[in-house]
């Protein structure tokens, strides 16, 4: 089966007809308790910035003090338990949902996981969801379609230990699209394997690149809470309606070029501020 290049030709159009901000979809990023609370907001910022209507983070009730004193556009709500996401999920107009940054890996965790997998909205899985997803084979099976999982290559090995058994070190891309591919197809989920190289994988087979080299080259984009905020891309373009993988397609694209537009000295919360330059350059 043919892979495909993930080029600046290959995006949607992600500009903006006039509209009311539930047109472009209301994202909800889960974040993890106090202390480790900035990587789901480096997620939210980045949703918002990508242009999702609303963007809402749900907190532990212990650290919404914490998080109300860091955001403004971005709304809090809390949730505790199983029961209050069950119960914000009682909305429709939430569509695109974002789990694992900084979550934690307690009962509330894995229970947030479960609760957001069955309610078979549009969602992102990374860091810890993913390792809790690894974890519980019952997580396993509910993934679905609408799932996008991002797990970079320890991830991916540990929720796929025999197909990353190819894909050890610096293997070619031939190599790692195929383990992915594999990977989408088991699961039932689009597969995003992050890297230098990223793949992006859809469980029909169809199976798409994007190589940070030649003029793409970023390497400063290795750089803690960078997959955070990728997470966050993802999720506010599936809030505006895309696809799946077209999402995480785009997402892919606009990440590495926000890297590109600052330059080396990057970290990972200066990326979502780059987007209006890049959308400016796309438009
Ligand atoms: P994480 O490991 O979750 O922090 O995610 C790291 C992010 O940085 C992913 O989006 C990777 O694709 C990206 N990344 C890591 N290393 C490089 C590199 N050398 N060049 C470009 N992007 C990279
Ligand atoms: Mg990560």
């Amino acid at each position: 089966m043919s892979t495909h290049l993930i080029t600046r030709d290959s995006l949607p159009d992600l500009g903006k007809a006039a509209g009311h901000k539930f047109d472009y979809g209301h994202a909800l990023v889960l974040s993890g308790g106090p202390g480790r609370t900035g990587a789901a907001r480096m997620a939210a910022r980045a949703a918002l910035r990508v242009g999702a209507g609303l963007v809402t983070l749900g907190v532990p009730p212990a650290a919404q003090m914490e998080v109300a004193a860091q955001v403004t556009a971005i709304m809090i709500k809390r949730i505790g338990d199983a029961q209050a996401l069950g119960d914000m999920l009682q909305d429709n107009r939430l569509n695109a949902l974002c789990a694992g940054p900084a979550l934690g890996l307690d009962d509330r965790a894995a229970d947030l996981v479960r609760v957001l997998l069955h309610s078979g909205r549009n969602c992102v899985l990374d860091a810890d969801a993913l390792t809790l997803i690894a974890r519980d084979r019952a997580l396993m099976q509910a993934l679905h379609g609408g799932c996008v999982l991002t797990p970079h290559g320890g991830e991916f090995a540990r929720l796929f230990p025999d197909i990353a058994e190819t894909v050890q070190g610096d293997a070619p891309i031939a190599v790692k699209a195929d383990a992915t591919r594999k990977a989408a197809a088991r699961s039932g989920a689009v597969v995003l394997l992050k890297g230098s190289e990223t793949v992006v994988a859809h469980p029909g087979g169809v199976c798409t690149v994007h190589s940070a080299t030649g003029d793409r080259a970023a390497p400063w984009l290795a750089t803690a809470g960078a997959g955070d905020v990728l997470a966050g891309l993802i999720t506010g373009l599936l809030a505006r309606g895309l696809a799946p993988a077209e999402a995480a397609k785009a997402a892919t694209w606009l990440h590495v070029s926000c890297a590109l537009h600052f330059g080396p000295g990057l970290i990972a919360e200066d990326l979502p501020d780059c987007l209006p330059a890049v959308f400016r350059d796309l438009a």
